[in-house]
């Protein structure tokens, strides 16, 4: 049987950017469908000897593709993360933190967020303006039209993976901004009211985040409670590193129309090179890129290969262990190709297998 084939715009970068994508590539070998990575060239070269020019084909071939694999990029004359947000539109962001077993953290329960933030308005959009000597005051915004997007995609989420939903703002008292935030979450909650849905003022979830981690899963919250919220969720996880987020853009009836999927860390300028990056965050990132395609058991069986295999100790040396970029990666689609029961590739010269039994 053919395999399924996918476009999927890739964003390559700087740094250990081209080591990622190696990894990646190697990865999506293991895979019982085919990921045909379009290439655009977003290092800091590419950038420089292409111009303006670099970022109309990264959107053209991203929306083509509707989903994208960004590695990091040095932020240098621009940010390409920051052009790339407004020429899409990318208005929601959805970030996994959870504790990765094996991985050790300060805090020890176990954590399991996906916080869905709007990644628009909120008190981000405007810098303020002083009043007199003694004060200032800024504008906070909150719009109808990206806080149903981040609603419809955190209850479709939920309805897909059987999750709860809770919405988090500080509405008895920013009754305007906030209560019109809550409101509009109701209204697509009234869509799906086979997901169960709750709501908490913002500091007590704080709270109880701490205290009872587990009645919490899907978060869905404004830019800043977003903002602060991953941070801390981030720290309790102690994966500060491994995170991978989604960047959502979407059409005029809050369906996704890209996403974008990018891992947390940086370039890691000082380990470029070395065949010394930890891959896992890119990892995570192709993960929820294969949600996003619907292909919900491949990416679940990545996601978990990979945390299964952290904890067995089969870690790169920032997390203590001795694996290399390589040997990692090739242990995760050794393990990925057994559970997904895909053939190994023929060796070099041979005639491709004839078939790929489908999982
Ligand atoms: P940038 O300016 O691109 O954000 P940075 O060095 O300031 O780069 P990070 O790239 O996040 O920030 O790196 C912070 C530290 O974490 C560095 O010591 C780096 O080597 C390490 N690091 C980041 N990502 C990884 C990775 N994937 N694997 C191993 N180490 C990493």
């Amino acid at each position: 049987m053919m395999r399924p084939c996918y476009p999927v715009a890739e964003l390559l970068g700087d740094g250990i950017g081209p080591e990622l994508s190696r990894a990646v590539r190697g990865l999506a070998d293991a895979l019982p469908i085919r990921l045909e990575f379009r290439p655009v060239d977003l290092s800091l070269e590419g950038r420089r000897s292409r111009g303006a020019a670099i970022y109309d084909e990264a959107v053209e071939v991203i929306e083509s593709c509707r989903v994208a694999l960004k590695h990091p990029t040095v932020t240098a004359e621009e940010s390409p993360n920051a052009v790339l947000r407004r020429r899409l539109n990318l208005s929601v962001i959805h970030r996994p933190v959870s504790t990765i077993p094996g991985v050790p953290t300060n805090f020890t329960r176990p954590l399991d967020l996906d916080i869905v933030r709007i990644a628009t308005g909120g008190t981000y959009d405007d810098p303020g303006r002083p009043i007199g000597e003694d004060g200032a005051v800024s504008l906070r915004i909150v719009e109808r039209q990206p806080v149903r997007e981040a609603a419809r995609y955190a209850f479709n989420f939920a309805r897909k993976t059987g999750r709860r939903v809770t919405s988090s703002s500080k509405y008895t008292i920013q009754r305007a901004t906030d209560g019109l935030f809550e409101r509009v979450v109701k209204e697509v909650a009234q869509l799906a009211p086979e997901v169960p849905h709750n709501v908490e003022l913002f500091d007590a979830l704080l709270a109880k985040i701490i205290l009872t981690p587990e009645r919490y899963q899907i978060i869905l919250v404004l830019n800043e409670y977003g903002d602060f919220l991953s941070d801390m969720a981030c720290g309790l996880a102690g994966s500060l590193g491994i995170g991978a987020s989604a960047n959502l853009g979407f059409d005029s009836q809050a369906v996704v129309r890209v996403a974008l999927f990018d891992a947390a860390h940086g370039t890691a300028p000082d380990i470029a090179g070395q065949n010394k990056a930890n891959p896992t965050a890119i990892f995570l990132a192709l993960a929820m890129l294969l949600n996003q395609l619907g292909e919900l058991t491949i990416g679940e069986a990545l996601k978990q290969t990979t945390l299964d295999l952290l904890l067995e100790g089969v870690r790169t040396r920032d997390l203590g262990g001795s694996e290399t970029t390589e040997t990692f990666t090739r242990a995760v689609a050794d393990e990925l190709r057994r559970r997904l029961n895909v053939n190994s590739p023929a060796p070099t010269a041979s005639p491709p297998p004839p078939s790929h039994p489908q999982p």
